[in-house]
């Protein structure tokens, strides 16, 4: 029987901790967060599960047989195996590695879709694809506030790269793209896909997962304490979004309070339409 595999597919800062959270309180349903960065980037001390990372029954029997000399691939193969030994086949297992397709030639080989590279090519597992999408002045607004956090001294040279890359317009560009990039490798690959909001998720959680259920072919199970959740999360700051309940999702709506995606909007209306489709159009539509 193959094994039940949900990969949540969308751009950085989309809300895929958030969703990976809620998922792993589904019954049978566990989350191992951003699986690729796991392997490329540093895990928390503290994983969601209250542990430590060598102390995680999750990753720290991981780690314990993990080399730094693995591929993508072989990383995907342990991590595969140790779910495989740990849990019984009814467990849908979430990796919510994201996709980062941004770089200007798409290489044969690239990892811009990360995880799911690995993930599609693999017979003994059922792939589900949820595909994640926040509205772009949001999103552009939860990166100038990001940028904003971690601002040090420049060059005049660096600065006006940032102010070309990190502008709004840019922005607006750079998630055209990515979802662009997306949606055609969901499509070329012929993947089971649903695209989710992350609007929807937060202002509507229960009925958001409810739509996910129908498309994963499993119960819904109410539930209200996110705490409950079994997921191993171990990188994307998860114990900041734990200690919320079902009933305290809410809504990032600073992008309401600034003027800096007027212009953007108007001058790249082709954009604000994909968005309209993506964010707030029927999910179906690919
Ligand atoms: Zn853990």
């Amino acid at each position: 029987m193959k094994r039940k595999v949900i990969y949540i597919a969308g751009l950085y800062h989309t809300g895929s901790t958030l969703l990976d959270l809620l998922l792993g309180n589904l019954p049978n349903v566990i989350g191992l967060g951003e699986i690729f960065k796991c392997f490329h980037d540093k895990f928390e001390e503290q994983c969601s599960c209250g542990k430590t990372i060598e102390n995680c029954p999750f990753w720290g029997e991981v780690l314990s047989k993990y080399d730094s000399s693995f591929s993508v691939d072989e990383s995907y193969e342990l991590v595969l195996e140790t779910f495989n030994d740990q849990y019984s086949t009814d467990k849908i297992l979430v990796d919510s590695s994201k996709c980062h397709p941004f770089k200007i030639f798409q290489k044969k080989d690239d990892r811009g879709m990360q995880g799911l590279n690995s993930l599609i090519y693999r017979p003994d597992i059922d792939l589900y694809v949820l595909h994640l999408v926040r509205d772009v002045r949001s999103w552009s607004n939860s990166l100038n506030l990001r940028d904003k956090r971690y601002r040090s001294d420049h060059t005049p040279l660096e600065n006006i790269y940032m102010f070309i890359f990190r502008s709004t317009f840019f922005r607006f560009i750079q998630w055209y793209v990515g979802h662009k990039r997306i949606l055609q490798f969901i499509n070329k690959n012929k993947l089971k896909s649903l695209r989710i909001s992350y609007e929807s998720l937060s202002i509507n959680p229960a009925d958001t997962l409810k739509d996910c259920c129908n498309f994963l072919k499993i119960e819904y199970d109410e539930f209200s304490d996110l705490s409950n959740s079994k997921s191993h999360i171990a990188v994307g700051n998860p114990m900041k979004l734990r200690s919320k309940d079902l009933g305290k999702v809410t809504y990032d709506m600073r992008w309401l309070e600034t003027l800096s995606h007027i212009l953007p909007s108007i001058i790249l209306l082709p954009i604000m339409k994909f968005n309209q489709k993506l964010t707030y159009g029927r999910k179906d539509i690919k």
